[in-house]
């Protein structure tokens, strides 16, 4: 591989960057949230490899894709084909689980069509396919001297149904039958049976004693054994009970007959595989009251599958005992403990050897991210970013490429600082492969382990987009100019160390929780305090915030969700709301921006509509709206940019042609204040803004709360959908602070510092410890040592993930958690000692 060149990039903030970037390594971005990480590896790097990726396509195929832009960007040299892995769950499908994203489901099919013991669904007794050859061999490996006999059975049923074959037996010579496991003589048994009852029936072929000169015999017993019971033959060895084999998959008690297996047998997306009663999902639609619904599928259990999914046959093969239900069942680890134990006959090894190679290699992976605690049939949709990226990442490793440019942001996220080093492993694992990995992280272990760092900034937006450094971990380090280095040095820390709060004003408290893995939790949050919630992923932070606390609340005031199973919540009264605070965006539109969200595009519209030359126009402040008809550009509708659909990638932006992206019509444009138009103001840095406007206390005090929240240089009218997760994080949090607080809110947010640099969270926290200051409370889920020890109490949960965790394993001050032995406690100390 060729080092990858860029030269001169200007997309977004970026200041005609030039840059190289060392193949076969892996390579960090960082900078402050907002200074161009994005834009360098996504919206140019990725972007321009999936250009030429569509360019490379026949001409033909190339009309059912619209041409994609070229980033703004002089050359890319030495781009190799890209892989972003990214964090979105592209698809809600309930079909996609774990086990089918990762293959790991599609090889355990491929191990049980091949080597699975089909077992009859009702009966339960172990069929086996053998041909008759195959049962000469297994008689003869017996010891010399040994007694058998070779039975055919005809059925298990009532005196009557069986007679026909019970003539045909007398007429070939076959005068004893096996009826009830005693042997007895034909005409005996023919009037004793009893007639309510059913009976097994077998005819006695031959009796043998196993010498070599005997082969002849036994094969022609077994070959008319075979014939005589359609396929099915038992052979009793003395003393040792009786084998069943069968030429074809049937049960040899009731009848019953199985297709030969195939890997579409095992498939819930396959009609050979699925459930017939639920279609291969696991559950039913019930909307009766009091159905016992699914958590994510909103379906009742199906009656007959129970959830898994498959149908009565397939769920009754067995590989080691287990049926593939069971194992989706259990965590990963699990499985892959059952895969490294498996015990293979030869003729298995020889033919499933390989397939296990696939399961184990990818369930190491799976593990080695952090993801052992997931199971198999949990539905994709459910997963965290996080989760979903580092399942991505595991299944990569699983199909080696080489000669890869591997793009990723943030895979730290919701991974406990225990987990990091695996991770970066995997990362390293992806490069030794011979691949390029570039990775936008925050995370300081990844940016010391890196090859290569490339720092960007100094500031966002307008005050970003430079190059500040670039180098080994320890030339960053060393360079005064930047923040990144500072930090890594340092020189600059991220808390000031403070003296927690002490719970005085009571506890809100959670108890007897026991939604998804919780083991009947029990936790206490204090009024008043900044709390985190920490725990390896999967340990059930989520579970008992997020789905029993946030939602119990909620729910209360007559919305939302019902919350996750708990027995009671107290102290909550003392909150007039409750505000879950994230990063989702502010708007899906191009309409919304941060004038219109935090409402001071209200209040500058009325400013234009008393304007002079609007008054005299006649123009209300409507006219400046972007929204309504009247003073928007009519071709876009006020948007600015045009939506282009493309076929199979996401939907593209591109500027109106008549307003030029300015979203106005011209007579609008033509009232001025101070000498901007409408449009020119939108343009405006917040911290401009709030400068000009300063007049205007309520349009001020907001954007001053925006530029204290660091969110200074984004412009008043910039799209809600080019926001970073952070940045409209923020904007969120900076409209909670610029309330007339009634100090009575409980906010709570979930991993607030993704996407976050240090700075950005030094920032984050001053934030939150301001709202706590004015009496509210938060509760924040994280796995920054900084942000835990900032806390004034920390909730612990674990120790483990899945059935592992789901316990309070420590609650209290962080000196305190920092003296218990789990991995937070343990982290917690480490950080204080670094
Ligand atoms: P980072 O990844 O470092 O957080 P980004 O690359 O996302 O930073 O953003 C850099 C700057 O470009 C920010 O000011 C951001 O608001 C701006 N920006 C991002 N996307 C767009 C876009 N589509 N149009 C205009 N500005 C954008
Ligand atoms: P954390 O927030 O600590 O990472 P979670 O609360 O998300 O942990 O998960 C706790 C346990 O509950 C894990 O075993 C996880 O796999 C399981 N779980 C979480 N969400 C779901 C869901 N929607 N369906 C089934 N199991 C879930
Ligand atoms: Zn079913
Ligand atoms: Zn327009």
């Amino acid at each position: 591989m060729k080092p990858l060149e860029i030269i001169n990039a200007r997309e977004h903030n970026l200041k005609n960057l030039i840059l190289t970037i060392p193949p076969q390594s892996l390579t960090v971005l960082t900078g402050v949230s907002g200074s161009g990480k994005s834009s360098l590896a996504f919206d140019t790097i990725y972007a321009e490899s999936q250009r030429r990726y569509i360019e490379s396509f026949s001409a033909y195929a190339r009309q059912f894709l619209a041409r994609l832009e070229r980033p703004a960007v002089d050359a890319i040299r030495g781009l190799s084909p890209s892989i972003s892995i990214e964090q979105k769950t592209t698809h809600q499908n309930p079909r996609s689980t774990v086990g089918t994203v990762t293959e790991v489901y599609d090889y355990l099919r491929l191990l049980y069509a091949a080597i699975g013991k089909p077992h009859c669904p009702t009966c339960r007794l172990p069929i086996q396919r053998q041909s008759p050859e195959t049962m000469v061999e297994w008689v003869l490996s017996q010891p010399p001297g040994t007694r058998l006999m070779v039975l055919a059975p005809l059925a298990r049923q009532r005196k009557g149904a069986f007679r026909k074959e019970l003539e045909f037996a007398l007429k070939r010579g076959f005068p004893r039958v096996r009826i009830d496991g005693e042997v007895r003589t034909l005409d005996e048994e023919e009037v004793r049976l009893d007639q309510r009852k059913a009976h097994d029936i077998e005819v006695v072929v031959d009796r043998l004693i196993v010498k070599s000169n005997l082969t002849e015999r036994l094969r022609n017993a077994i070959g008319v054994a075979v014939g005589l019971s359609q396929g099915t033959v038992l052979i009793a060895l003395d003393g040792q009970g009786e084998t069943l084999f069968s030429v074809h998959l049937a049960c040899p008690a009731c009848g019953f007959s199985l297709p030969p297996l195939e890997p579409r047998s095992f498939s819930f997306n396959s009609r050979l595989g699925a459930c017939p009663t639920c279609d291969g999902l696991g559950g039913i639609i019930d909307t009766s009251p009091g159905a016992k619904l699914q958590h994510f599928t909103g379906l009742r259990v199906c009656p007959d599958c129970q959830g898994a999914r498959l149908r009565p046959e397939a769920r009754a093969v067995t590989v080691n005992g287990q049926p593939l239900e069971a194992l989706t069942r259990w965590p990963l680890t699990e499985v892959a403990t059952w895969a490294r134990e498996l015990s293979l006959s030869a003729r298995e090894v020889q033919v499933a050897a390989g397939i296990v190679a696939e399961i184990q290699s990818r369930l190491t992976f799976l593990v080695e991210v952090g993801l052992g605690y997931l199971t198999l049939d949990r539905p994709t949709a459910t997963l965290s970013g996080g989760e979903i990226q580092r399942v991505r990442l595991a299944t990569q490793l699983g199909t080696p490429l080489r000669g890869v440019l591997y793009i990723l942001d943030e895979p730290s996220i919701g991974l406990h600082p225990r987990d990091n080093q695996r991770l970066i492993h995997t990362l390293k694992r992806l490069r030794d492969a011979g691949n390029t990995v570039i990775v936008v992280e925050h995370d300081e272990e990844t940016i010391a382990q890196a090859d290569w760092v490339i720092d960007l900034g100094p500031g966002a937006g307008a005050q970003g987009g430079h190059l500040v450094a670039a180098g080994p971990p320890a030339s960053i380090r060393q360079c005064p100019d930047s923040l990144t280095g500072q930090y890594l040095s340092g020189v600059r820390q991220v808390v000031v160390p403070r003296t927690p709060r002490p719970p005085a004003q009571g506890y809100v408290t959670v108890v007897g929780a026991t939604h998804h893995n919780l083991q009947e939790v029990t936790a206490r949050f204090p009024v008043g305090c900044l709390t985190v919630v920490t725990g390896v992923s999967g340990a059930g932070k989520s579970s008992l915030v997020l789905d029993v606390l946030y939602r119990a609340l909620v729910h209360r005031s007559g919305s939302g969700v019902p919350p996750g199973a708990h027995r009671a919540i107290e102290g909550a009264g003392v909150f007039d709301k409750v505000i879950e605070i994230d990063q989702l965006p502010i708007g899906r539109t191009p309409r919304s921006n941060p004038a219109t969200y935090t409402g001071v595009f209200t209040a500058i519209r009325e400013l234009y509509a008393s304007l002079p030359e609007a008054r005299a126009r006649g123009y209300r402040p409507g006219r400046f709206s972007f929204n309504v008809p009247g003073g928007r550009c009519e071709a876009c509708e006020g948007d600015g940019v045009k939506r282009i659909e493309m076929a199979f990638l996401p939907d593209v932006y591109v500027p109106c042609e008549v307003c030029q992206g300015r979203r106005y019509n011209r007579e609008t444009l033509e009232v001025r204040y101070e000498g901007r138009d409408i449009a020119q103001t939108l343009d405006l840095t917040v911290a401009e803004a709030a400068g000009i406007f300063a007049a205007f206390p309520s349009v001020a005090h907001k954007l001053r709360t925006l530029v204290e929240v660091g969110l200074g240089y984004l412009t008043l009218g910039q799209p809600a959908t080019t926001l970073s997760g952070g940045e409209a994080q923020r904007l969120k949090l900076a409209c909670e602070l610029a309330r007339r607080a009634t100090g009575r809110t409980l906010y709570i947010l979930d991993e607030p510092t993704t996407g976050l640099h240090f700075e950005d969270v030094r920032r984050l926290l001053e934030v939150l410890q301001a709202l706590v200051d004015r009496g509210n409370t938060v509760i924040v889920i994280e796995h920054h040592t900084d942000v835990m020890w900032a806390a004034d109490w920390i909730v612990d949960l674990g120790p483990e993930g899945g059935t592992g965790g789901g316990r309070l394993v420590g609650e209290g001050p962080p000196s305190r958690i920092a003296t218990l032995d789990t991995p937070t406690g343990r982290a917690l100390a480490q950080r204080l000692a670094a």
